[in-house]
């Protein structure tokens, strides 16, 4: 029996399916989850959730969040999600330029701002990094010699 997995951002339905195991960042550690796991919650780091099936493996960027695990249910409410599949690395890389100029420019006392802008640097690094990780889309482009 397949567990069901729902990633919610805060904006959209990120993905929905049923899964044969979720791979979740937690803020203690990876956790694997597997059907009939017992209730529990918790805290998400910035990281890569992956889910599998027998047939294949799906890979999302989460910039951190909470999941709820119930016996037949993953629930992730994450700040941000996305598909690597579906990262646009040009922007990416222009969220991230924007970051990089912002640190170079933001006043040391302005704390709220200074964080507003690691976090987005972070959260561009992390969408760039998985995606040259982990697209399959590039690695269908390679041919066998
Ligand atoms: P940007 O400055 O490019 O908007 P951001 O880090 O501020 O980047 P978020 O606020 O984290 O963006 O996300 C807003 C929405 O856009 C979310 O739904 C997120 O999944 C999506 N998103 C952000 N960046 C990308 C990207 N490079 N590719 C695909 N979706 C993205």
């Amino acid at each position: 029996m397949p567990i069901r997995c729902e990633i919610v951002s805060q904006d959209r339905m990120v993905y929905e399916g049923d899964v044969d195991i979720v791979v979740l960042p937690g803020t203690e550690g990876e956790m694997g989850i597997l059907p009939h796991h017992a209730p529990l919650l918790t805290t998400l780091k910035f990281g890569l959730i992956k889910v599998r099936t027998k047939s294949e493996e799906r890979i999302f960027t989460v910039a951190g969040g909470v999941a709820e695990i119930q016996p037949a249910i993953v629930t992730v409410l994450a700040d941000a999600a996305e598909n690597v599949e579906e990262i646009d690395i040009a922007r990416a890389e222009t969220a991230r330029k924007r970051a990089e100029e912002s640190l170079s420019s933001v006043r040391t006392e302005d704390v709220d701002a200074f964080l507003a802008i690691e976090a987005a640097l972070r959260r561009s690094n992390l969408r760039l990094d998985a995606a040259k990780r982990f697209r399959t889309g590039k690695r269908t482009t390679y041919t066998e010699e």
